[in-house]
């Protein structure tokens, strides 16, 4: 198990935590327990769609999306820059017009919304610039999405397939992927 840190609510003190969602944490300095910060927490849910998140909760098996996200998807760390600059630029896009979300969102967890562009445009993150044209869909790539389709950016532009079930990455491995509609 890879250890996070988390900031103690009381002392300030960094204090190394599970992971574990609900979980109250003890400062080793401080010795006072509490529930690390929400912040913490809903940084785990920034690629993921509302909608598909609800679903796992109705179903009562947030906590498993919760574990998928944390150590098949992100793999024990945090979510890297570029993921942060994909979640900004699309927001950007979606403000300016150019893209907008579609009732849908990706089949594999973490389940990010799927946009869809308005007209043609550009993505920039950083250095690289993804183009894509008016109609096509545009979603956040994991990084096993990344391999599948030998992508540099954490970004897949295309026409998206049609899925009807929501898995965990962990499940994914010779599995289709594609989007599936957040409104039926
Ligand atoms: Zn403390």
């Amino acid at each position: 198990m890879q250890l996070q840190e988390v900031v103690c609510s009381n002392c300030g003190a960094t204090v190394e935590w599970d992971g574990t969602y609900g979980k109250t944490v003890t400062c080793s300095y401080c010795g006072s327990t509490f529930l690390p910060a929400a912040t913490a927490l809903e940084d785990v849910w920034l690629m993921t769609d509302p909608v598909a998140r609800a679903r796992y909760e109705f179903e009562g098996n947030l906590g498993g999306l919760e574990h998928d996200i944390r150590y098949e998807v992100m793999r024990g760390q945090g979510w890297s820059d570029r993921d942060r600059a994909y979640v900004a630029e699309v927001q950007k896009l979606e403000r300016e017009g150019i893209v907008r979300k579609a009732a849908s969102f990706w089949a594999v967890s973490p389940h990010p919304p799927i946009y869809v562009a308005m007209q043609d445009g550009v993505l920039r993150l950083g250095e690289s610039l993804c183009t894509f044209h008016r109609d096509e869909e545009i979603v956040w790539a994991c990084p096993m999405t990344r391999d599948r389709f030998g992508l540099n950016s954490p970004v897949l532009i295309g026409d998206l397939q049609d899925e009807t079930t929501q898995r965990l990455c962990g499940e994914m491995v010779n599995a289709m992927q594609g989007r599936m509609p957040s409104s039926t």
